[in-house]
C-alpha cells in the first residue's frame, strides 16, 4: 500500500497542471485509472476566460443513494521551476517533494487507493470521487460540478471528506476569504512635463481609510470569532502601480484588499465600508468572496472521522471547497500534509501521513457505506 500511494502521487506529480494550463492530460490519466479499477466516470469539461480547457471528474463506485464522497481538485500553483524541480518527484527521508505533493495530488492518491482497496459487492450505499479543476482559482470547477453533474443530480453523497491538507487531524469549520479589488485610474506623463495625473495620489485617502479599518479590525470585538485562532480576521492590503518610475506618474494603482471571513463576523458590513470609501473617492471597485464553512462538531461524517483518526475536531484558518459543497453534502475536511507546505518551493508530504491517509479513508468508507 505504501509503494502503491507514493507511486502514484509521484505519477500525479509529473503530469503539470498548474491553474493556468489545461488539466486535461492530467484528467486521462486519472480518468484511465479510476475505470480501470471499476469507477463509473462522469467527465465535465469547460474552457475557463483564457480559453483553456478544463476538465472535471465524477468518479463512482457502487449503486443507491447517499453514500460517501471524497472531493480534490487537480490543478496546483505555479511550480515556481526556476528554484526547485516542482515536476520530477522525489523521495528524501521519508518525505515526497514536488509540486502538489501535499496541496493535493498525495491527499488525492490516498483517497484513489483507498476506494481502490475497497470490495464494490460489499458496498451498502454508493462511494465518489470528485475531483475539480480550478480550485485555486476561486473553486471555479467545484461550481462547475455542482450545476452541472449528472451524476449529482441524481444523488449527492450524504458525506464527504475534502482531504485537503490537515496533518490527519478533522476539521469541522474554516474561515473564508473575501478580496476587494479597488483600482484609481490616472494619467502617466513624465514629471519634466508636469501634466500627468497620479493614480497613486489619486487611491492615496482610500489607503488611509483602510489603514484605520485594519486597526479596528484588530481591537473591536465584534468583528472577532473566539471560536478560531486567531480570533482576528487577517486583514490585508497590497498595492500595484505597475512599478512605475519615479519620474513618471502612475497611470493606474490597484488596491487588493483582503480579509478571512469567519462565521458571523460582520463581514458584510466590512465589504460595504470598503465599497462606501472607494466610491468616496471615485475608485472602481470589484469583490469576491468564498464563505467559512462550518459544521456542527457532532456531525455523523465529524464522529467518524475522529474516529478514524482517534483525534478531537478542530477548526483551521485556512479555506477549502468545503465552503462551496457543504450546501449539498455535510463535510469534514481531512487530510495528510501540513498546510504550511502548500504553495511552497520545496513543497512535501510526508509519506507516513498518506499511509496514514489511506486507512483513514478505509475506516470511513468502512463505517459509513459497508
Ligand atoms: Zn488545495
Amino acid at each position: 500500500m505504501r509503494d502503491e500511494v507514493v507511486e502514484l502521487a509521484q505519477q500525479l506529480i509529473a503530469i503539470q497542471s498548474e491553474s493556468l494550463l489545461s488539466n486535461a492530460t492530467i484528467s486521462d490519466f486519472l480518468q484511465k485509472w479510476l475505470e480501470k479499477h471499476g469507477l463509473a466516470v462522469e467527465r465535465i469539461c469547460y474552457i475557463d476566460p483564457n480559453g483553456v480547457e478544463k476538465v472535471n471528474l465524477i468518479a463512482q463506485m457502487g449503486e443507491g443513494t447517499g453514500g460517501l464522497g471524497f472531493f480534490s481538485h487537480s490543478d496546483t500553483v505555479p511550480g515556481d521551476g526556476a528554484q526547485w524541480q516542482p515536476f520530477n518527484p522525489r523521495v528524501e527521508d521519508g518525505k515526497l517533494y514536488g509540486r502538489g505533493s501535499c496541496d493535493m495530488k498525495g491527499p488525492l492518491a490516498a483517497s484513489m487507493i483507498a476506494v481502490a482497496g475497497i470490495d464494490a459487492s460489499k458496498l451498502r450505499r454508493p462511494l465518489y470521487i470528485a475531483i475539480a479543476a480550478d480550485e485555486e482559482m476561486g473553486h471555479v470547477g467545484a461550481h462547475h460540478i455542482q450545476k452541472e453533474s449528472a451524476t449529482f443530480k441524481q444523488n449527492w453523497p450524504t458525506w464527504t471528506v475534502i482531504p485537503e491538507p490537515t496533518e490527519m487531524l478533522p476539521v469541522y469549520a474554516h474561515k473564508g476569504g473575501a478580496l476587494i479589488t479597488v483600482t484609481a485610474t490616472g494619467r502617466a506623463a513624465h514629471t519634466s512635463l508636469d501634466t500627468g495625473i497620479s493614480a497613486n495620489f489619486l487611491i492615496a485617502p482610500f489607503l488611509a481609510e483602510m489603514a484605520e479599518l485594519a486597526k479596528r479590525m484588530k481591537s473591536e470585538e465584534r468583528y472577532k470569532n473566539h471560536e478560531f485562532d486567531p480570533p482576528t480576521n487577517g486583514f490585508n492590503l497590497t498595492i500595484d502601480d505597475g512599478g512605475c518610475a519615479t519620474n513618471v506618474t502612475a497611470a493606474k494603482c490597484v488596491a487588493k484588499v483582503n480579509f478571512r471571513i469567519m462565521p458571523n463576523d460582520l463581514h458584510e458590513e466590512i465589504i460595504a465600508q470598503i465599497e462606501a470609501a472607494a466610491r468616496r473617492y471615485g475608485l472602481a471597485i470589484t469583490h469576491r468572496k468564498l464563505m467559512p464553512f462550518i459544521v456542527p462538531k457532532d456531525a455523523p461524517i465529524v464522529q467518524a472521522a475522529c474516529r478514524a483518526v482517534n483525534a478531537a475536531a478542530m477548526n483551521v484558518p485556512f479555506g477549502t471547497e468545503a465552503e462551496s459543497y457543504q450546501r449539498y453534502t455535510q463535510c469534514v475536511v481531512l487530510g495528510p500534509g501540513g498546510i504550511g507546505q502548500a504553495h511552497t518551493v520545496n513543497e512535501f508530504v510526508r509519506i507516513d501521513q498518506l499511509e496514514q491517509a489511506v486507512t483513514a479513508f478505509q475506516r470511513i468508507i468502512t463505517e459509513l457505506c459497508m
